[in-house]
C-alpha cells in the first residue's frame, strides 16, 4: 500500500554495557512482513525504566542486539491489507509495551478472549526483546521506524501532542489500569511510591478518577513542590521524617508503588494501609521484592497484588480519560541522537519525569 525503500535504525544495545550509555546506532531487521501489520515512521519516544533494566540485563540475559523504547509514537507508512482498526496511511498513531499476544492463535486464552491481551498466558510479545510469532524479533522506539500486529497499534487523538502521548502508551497505561481496577476514586485515598514516570502519571490519574486524597511518598522533599502541582494533597518524604510510617499510619485505601528498589521498606510502605487496604507492585526490580511479614497482612487482612502494563482497550480508556480531564504529563524533548547521554541521565534519576527522544 506504499513504498518500502526506508530502512530500520536504531540505538541498539550490544552487551550489558549498553546501559551505561553505550548504544551503538545501526541496522537492524524487523519482524517478517505480515498483512495485518503496520509499519511507522517513530516522530517520538520516551524512556522508560525497564529499557534500562533490559539494556543492563537486569531481568536476566538480555538477546542483544537490542533497540529499546516501548512508548511509540509516529505516523502510519505502510498498512498490511488485513490490519485492524481502520488505520490508514498518514494516521499518528502510538504503541506501547506489548506489540502482540497469542490472541486465541495457540489455544484458548482467557485474558486475551477478554480483551485483557497484557495478561495473555501464552504468549507475551513485548515491543522489544521479544520473538513474534512468525518468529521475528521485536525492536523497540530508539529508531528510525517500528514494526508491528496492528491490532496494538492505537490512535492518538488530536487533542494529544505526540510527545505528550508517548510516556502515556507505557508509564500512562501501566499506572491508569491498576487504579481504575481497583476502584481508585470517589471514597478513597491513593498512595503513589516514588514520584518518577510512572509516579507523575499514578498522581495524575488518581485525581483525574477523582479519588478522596492522594498522597506522595518519595525519598526526599525535592520533588513536593511538583507534586503538589500535578495534584497532590499531601507529601511524605521518607528520609526527612524517621518516623514516617508511624505518623501516617493506616491512613491509605490503595497503594501504588513504583519503586524498584529490592531494599525498599515494604513492610513500612505496607503499615501505611488501613484495614482491607490492597498494595499494588508495579516497580519491576532486578532482585525481586523484600520479603513479607504474615502478621502484617492478616492484621489488617491486607492485600499485595501487581499489575501489568495495560491492553490496547486500556489505552484507548485512558487516552480518552487524558482529553476529558487534561491530563499532562510533564516532559522534555531530547534529540534522539543524543540518546545515550539521556539514559545515563535516566538512570541518574534526573527526569522531571519523562525524557521524550525526538527524531
Ligand atoms: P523512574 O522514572 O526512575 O521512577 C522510579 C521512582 O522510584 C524514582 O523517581 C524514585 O522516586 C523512586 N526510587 C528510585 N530508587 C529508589 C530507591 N532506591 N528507593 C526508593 N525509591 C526509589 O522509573 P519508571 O520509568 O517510573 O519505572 C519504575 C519501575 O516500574 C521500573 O522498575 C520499571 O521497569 C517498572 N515498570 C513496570 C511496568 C509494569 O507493567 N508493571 C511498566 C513500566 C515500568 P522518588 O525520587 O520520589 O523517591
Ligand atoms: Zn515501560
Ligand atoms: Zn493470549
Amino acid at each position: 500500500m506504499s513504498g518500502t525503500d526506508y530502512k530500520f535504525e536504531g540505538w541498539l544495545g550490544h552487551d550489558a554495557s549498553a546501559g551505561e550509555g553505550k548504544m551503538q546506532w545501526g541496522e537492524f531487521e524487523p519482524k517478517p512482513w505480515e498483512e495485518t501489520d503496520i509499519d511507522i515512521r517513530i516522530s517520538h519516544c520516551s524512556i522508560c525504566g525497564s529499557d534500562l533494566h533490559t539494556l543492563h540485563s537486569g531481568w536476566g540475559p538480555t538477546n542483544y542486539p537490542c533497540c529499546v523504547g516501548h512508548e511509540i509514537v509516529g505516523t502510519v507508512v505502510r498498512v498490511g491489507s488485513k490490519a485492524e482498526g481502520g488505520l490508514k496511511l498518514g494516521d499518528r498513531v502510538g504503541v506501547g509495551a506489548q506489540s502482540d499476544s497469542c490472541r486465541g492463535r495457540l489455544g484458548p486464552c482467557e485474558a486475551c478472549s477478554s480483551g485483557m491481551e497484557n495478561y495473555c498466558q501464552n504468549k507475551m510479545v513485548g515491543t522489544y526483546n521479544s520473538v513474534h510469532l512468525n518468529g521475528g524479533k521485536s525492536y523497540g522506539g530508539y529508531a528510525t521506524y517500528n514494526r508491528v500486529p496492528s491490532h496494538f497499534v492505537v490512535k492518538i487523538p488530536d487533542s494529544i501532542s505526540s510527545a505528550e502521548a508517548a510516556p502515556m502508551l507505557c508509564a500512562g497505561v501501566t499506572t491508569y489500569a491498576p487504579l481504575k481496577h481497583h476502584g481508585a476514586g470517589p471514597g478513597k485515598t491513593v498512595g503513589i511510591i516514588g514520584l518518577g514516570g510512572l509516579g507523575h502519571f499514578g498522581v495524575m490519574w488518581a485525581k483525574a478518577l477523582n479519588a478522596d486524597k492522594v498522597v506522595v511518598v518519595s525519598r526526599t522533599s525535592a520533588k513536593k513542590d511538583d507534586a503538589v502541582k500535578m495534584g497532590a494533597d499531601e507529601f511524605i518524604a521518607t528520609a526527612d521524617d524517621p518516623d514516617w510510617a508511624k505518623n501516617h499510619s493506616s491512613t491509605l485505601d490503595i497503594i501504588l508503588c513504583t519503586v524498584s528498589s529490592s531494599s525498599m521498606p515494604l513492610m513500612e510502605y505496607m503499615s501505611l494501609l488501613r484495614f482491607n487496604g490492597t498494595f499494588v507492585q508495579v516497580g519491576a526490580p532486578n532482585d525481586g521484592l523484600p520479603s513479607i511479614k504474615q502478621f502484617a497482612l492478616m492484621f489488617k487482612r491486607l492485600s499485595i497484588t501487581g499489575s501489568m502494563i495495560g491492553s490496547p482497550d486500556d489505552i484507548r480508556d485512558m487516552l480518552q480519560l487524558a482529553e476529558d480531564k487534561k491530563v499532562k504529563p510533564w516532559i522534555k524533548e531530547i534529540p534522539m541522537k543524543n540518546a545515550n547521554q539521556a539514559i545515563v541521565d535516566f538512570d541518574a534519576g534526573k527526569p522531571r519525569y519523562r525524557f521524550v527522544l525526538a527524531n
